[in-house]
């Protein structure tokens, strides 16, 4: 039997006296007035057993995390119709990059990039009749949660500084790939990223990625198709152009988020959620990356 709890403490006492953290993010302001010694970890197994260390209840900025749980929502929706709209190649770019946008007439390289979680959003907009509060609605029906939100301060701070997102916006509608308008779709974007959570209620939220597509309370939110799909990206697209490290190095699905977060998930067995808020020159968090991999090297289990 593993020992899920003692590898966890281990690896908290590594990390919460690590002196190497990485930066954190600025280009949302609001999210440079995290305190970069924190770290927390949260697992949660197929039997629903929890282990946790370090600061793994405090609430912190998911952002591109999100990408993942919209991703989910827009494939029960519309179904196979999403991948006329965004493929699923790697990108081997930034998370924010621009020029295969444009070389590829406006069909983003996949959902987790954040060309593609815009279309993802323009896609939830056209379906949904309240999309922000269904949107929080499935996070928290997920989550079995009703207490998350967004914060809509740093909501608000990256809309004053989304110069990235608002010109991948503007090319997606050039190219006739966003229904809505560029305001509209990108107030939903900036909401979504700015969703508040803890490493324990992420671990809640991807349960159902990890189990067949069903949840903790045993409601199906995903066909077992749809995992799978939701799997192979975050394992080929869910680290940008770090994607093939952490795969290289954890050898887990995962998706990580500019405000530290990463979530990752080892289908069947188990959920993972780190949160170290200094990140690495790719934008992933460093002490989160490192975790991981000291979780499946002491684990000896990854999918390979
Ligand atoms: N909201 C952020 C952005 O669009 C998300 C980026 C991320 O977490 N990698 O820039």
């Amino acid at each position: 039997m593993i020992d899920y709890q003692e590898i966890l403490d281990g690896i908290a006492s590594n990390c919460l006296t690590a002196t190497e953290k990485g930066k954190i993010a600025t280009y949302i302001p609001e999210l440079s007035k995290v305190d970069d010694s924190k770290f927390g970890i949260h697992l949660v197994d197929n039997s629903k057993n929890n282990y946790s260390a370090g600061d793994s209840d405090e609430l912190f900025s998911i952002q591109s995390i999100s990408k993942v749980l919209s991703l989910g929502q827009a494939m029960s929706l519309v179904g196979e119709d999403l991948w006329k709209r965004v493929d699923v190649e790697p990108s081997g770019d930034p998370f924010n990059h621009l020029s295969l946008l444009e070389m590829e007439n406006g069909i983003p390289r996949n959902p987790l990039i954040n060309a593609g979680a815009i279309v993802v959003a323009d896609i939830l907009i056209s379906n949904l009749e309240n999309p922000k509060l269904e949107f929080l609605n499935y996070v928290r029906e997920l989550t079995n949660d009703n207490s998350i939100n967004f914060d809509i301060e740093v909501a608000k701070s990256e809309k004053e500084t989304g110069y990235r997102n608002y010109a991948a916006a503007n090319l997606l509608k050039s190219y006739g790939n966003l229904k809505n308008d560029v305001e509209t779709v990108l107030d939903f974007y900036f909401h979504q990223c700015s969703l508040k959570m803890s490493c324990s209620q992420l671990t809640k939220a991807f349960y159902p990625f990890m189990n067949k597509g069903v949840c903790q309370q045993g409601k199906t939110f995903l066909t077992v198709r749809q995992e799978k799909r939701i799997n192979a990206l975050m394992l080929t697209c869910g680290f940008y152009d770090e994607a093939g490290e952490f795969a290289f190095e954890v050898g887990l699905p995962g998706k990580s988020g500019v405000g530290g977060g990463i979530v990752a998930l080892l289908p069947g067995k188990y959920c993972v959620a780190t949160w170290a808020p200094g990140l690495n020159a790719k934008g992933n968090s460093k002490l989160g990356m490192e975790a991981l991999e000291k979780l499946t090297t002491a684990t000896a289990q990854s999918i390979f």
